[in-house]
Parts: structure tokens; sequence; C-alpha cells
């Protein structure tokens, strides 16, 4: 079709296409250079303990600010991988993160940071090791750390996504499975690698809100048969949250809660929190 309709048409996408790849260029070279510029900032979001009503941990979300608007994360995460650059900017968040762990634990001395690891930053073999002096670095114990991976992040490097894991879990890294559910793992494989606790995918808990309670529910039996913790993300209503406490789950994220905020902002929200 494109051959019989002649040069105008290949012209036609050539020009679309220096359009969008010039869109990128610019892009590429505004995040390598908020990379190198270290600008990129963490946001933090509470995780709720609802048995008690304690913040149990903070999970920090990247986020830039580009052009005065906040660039969402999936995004410039992807970017970051394939410009070869996210074990950098990974680390710099991380170092980030602890800073402001120690602040937090000033007012919440047990509070944990929730981290979301790559699937490429497995390529790295001392990737365990590196996280685990940093930490120590910084004066805090591996136990104040839990790292997040997805299902798909089991697929590209599957050994040494095994032997990092066990790296972290002797050393007292907590491992969170993320987006539980909306991957193609499977329960055998997942029976093996060493989670302590199961992620809900947002998308599960607004079919609560719908009252469609299967797939929830499904989640929360296979977590409970493997003897691992539940957190349910992305609860926004009081619908979802009473559900959700039907069914068993206690720990809880979401904007019902609190939105992903910056450092100062949980600092003053942890105090409003724990003075109530
Ligand atoms: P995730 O780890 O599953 O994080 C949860 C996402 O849900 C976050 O989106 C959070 O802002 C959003 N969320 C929390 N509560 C609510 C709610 O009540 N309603 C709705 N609609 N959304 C809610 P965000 O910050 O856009 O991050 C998206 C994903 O990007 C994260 O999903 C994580 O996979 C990835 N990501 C974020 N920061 C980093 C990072 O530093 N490194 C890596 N490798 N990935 C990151
Ligand atoms: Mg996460
Ligand atoms: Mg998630
Ligand atoms: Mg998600």
């Amino acid at each position: 079709v494109a051959k019989r309709d002649g040069k105008s048409c290949v012209r036609l996408f050539e020009k679309g296409m220096s359009g969008v790849a010039s869109e990128r260029m610019t892009l590429e070279q505004e995040l390598r250079r908020a990379i190198a510029e270290q600008s990129i900032e963490p946001h933090f979001q509470p995780v709720i303990d609802t048995g008690s009503g304690n913040v149990v941990a903070v999970e920090m979300l990247a986020r830039w600010r580009r052009n005065n608007e906040s660039v969402p994360p999936l995004g410039f995460i992807r970017l970051a991988e394939d410009l070869g650059l996210i074990n950098q900017l990974s680390m710099q968040l991380l170092e980030k993160g602890l800073t402001a762990l120690r602040h937090f634990r000033q007012h919440y001395p047990e509070l944990k940071l929730q981290i979301n690891i790559s699937p490429l930053q497995f390529a790295d073999r001392h990737l365990a090791l590196t996280m685990l002096q940093t930490i120590a670095a910084y004066d805090l114990p591996s136990t104040a750390l839990a790292v997040e991976l997805t299902e798909g992040a089991m697929l590209l490097y599957p050994e040494q996504v095994e032997q990092t894991m066990r790296q972290f879990v002797e050393a007292g890294v907590s491992l969170h499975l993320d987006d539980f559910g909306t991957g193609y793992s499977s329960l055998a494989r997942l029976r093996d690698l060493p989670f302590d606790t199961v992620k809900l995918d947002r998308s599960f808990v607004v079919m609560l809100g719908e009252g469609d309670t299967t797939l929830s529910q499904a989640v929360f039996d296979m977590a409970t048969s493997m003897h691992m913790d539940l957190i349910a993300e992305g609860v926004e209503n009081q619908t979802e949250y009473e559900e959700l406490q039907a069914i068993g789950y206690r720990q809880m994220q979401g904007y019902m809660f609190a939105r992903p905020m910056p450092e100062t902002a949980l600092i003053q929200w942890l105090q409003a929190h724990a003075a109530a």
C-alpha cells in the first residue's frame, strides 16, 4: 500500500518520525541533565496498619519536575533504563531516601522505607552488596529497607534475581512482590522465591469498589497460604476500604490516607498523624 501511494506517503511518514524523534532527543538530553544534576526527587507515601492506625512504612516514588510539570515515573524510569542510567538514578534516589528516612525516624523510630527496583538493576551482580553498604553508611539497619519488585523483574535475569533476593533476605531486608496479578508469573515460581509481602494492585481495589471481590480474595488466600503479608495499594475511598477490611487486609496505602509527598510535607503529616 505504501509503495502504491508513492513518495508523498513516505515523506509524510518520515516527517512524522523526525518530529517524534527530535522530541525524544530533547527529553533524553533533559533527563541526562536531570540525573547529572541530581534533580529528580523522591516523594513518600505512608503505608498504614489499619488495625492500630500506625504508619508502618513509606514508599519512595520518584518525581521529575520538567517545565513546571511533574512527569510520571513510568515514562522516565523506562527512558533511564534505555539510556543505561537507571543504576545511577536509583542510587541517587536511594541516598536521598535514606537521608529522609533518618529524619522520619526521629518521629517514627520503626518506620521502614519501601523502594522500587527496576528489572535492569539485576544486571549488576553487586546490587545487594552496594545497597546494603549504602544503608550501613547512613547508620540505618538493613531491616529498615523493603525492596519492591514486579513479576516482570524475574524474567530478565532469573538467576541473578534469585541470588540478589537471597542476599537481601539474609541481611533482613524485606521483599515485596509489587502489582501482583497483573503479570504472568506462575504460582510455583513465586513459592520458590523469598517474598515476604504481596502488594495488591490498585486495579483489583477498583474492582472491589464495583462489587467484585473475586480477585482481591484470591490474592489474599494465596498470600496467606504462603505465609506472606499483604499491602493493598491505591485505596481511595470508604467502600474500597471496607471491602478490603472484610476480606482481611490490614496494611493499606492510598489517597484516602495520604498522597505521595515531599520530605518536608511528610514530616508535617507524620507529626499531625501522631498527634491525632
Ligand atoms: P508502584 O510501585 O505500584 O507504586 C504505586 C503507584 O500508585 C504510585 O504511582 C502511586 O503514586 C500510585 N498511588 C498511590 N495511591 C494511589 C491512589 O489512591 N490512587 C491512585 N490512582 N494511585 C495511587 P507513581 O508514583 O506514578 O509510580 C508508578 C510506578 O512507577 C510505581 O508503581 C513503580 O513501579 C514505578 N516507580 C516509581 N518510582 C520508582 C523508582 O524510583 N524506581 C523504579 N525502578 N520504579 C519506580
Ligand atoms: Mg511499589
Ligand atoms: Mg504497585
Ligand atoms: Mg502499580
